[in-house]
């Protein structure tokens, strides 16, 4: 097969599939109809400007460390909140659950050294979905995959 699916998830995501930026996503908080209280805010502006997987406590201690005040509950209850509004993602790991700035469906890829995660951009061939989709009978509308690894040396 000449388009293997590794060789096509180098390609980049539809422009219209990139992630919001903090602007659109106060507009849509707003939208939704939530308060953008002063720690909300807080806790979106650090989700974007970090762009990583945090927990809770990572975003606590680096609002923090930045001189702002804010109590670990209040991140902890925004999260939350955030993330029932479909606003964030989050994911749930065996060490946790961590939340990042994209809500649009992305892939991950994990690194088996460091636990690092990263956000992918895969994009599967056509033919690949249309074989899934005849196995299936369903239509495929958006798909996240998990991928882990280890860094080559060099
Ligand atoms: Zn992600």
């Amino acid at each position: 097969m000449a388009n293997s699916v590794l060789a096509r998830s180098q390609a980049p995501a539809a422009a219209d599939a990139l992630p919001a930026t903090v602007e659109d996503v106060y507009r849509r908080c707003r939208d939704l109809g939530m308060r953008l209280s002063r720690q909300r805010r807080m806790v979106l502006d650090l989700l974007w400007a970090e762009k990583h997987h945090l927990s809770a406590r990572d975003i606590f201690e680096k609002l923090n460390n930045l001189g702002r005040n804010i109590g670990h509950t209040s991140v902890y209850q925004n999260l939350e909140a955030l993330q029932t509004a479909g606003v964030i993602e989050c994911l749930d790991r065996a060490t946790g659950r961590l939340y990042g700035y994209r809500s649009d469906p992305h892939s991950h890829l994990t690194c088996l050294e460091s636990g690092s995660i990263q956000d992918l951009d895969v994009q599967l061939p056509a033919d690949l979905l249309r074989l899934i989709e005849e196995q299936t009978g369903f239509t495929i509308e958006s798909y996240t995959l998990n991928l882990c690894g280890r860094r080559r040396p060099g």
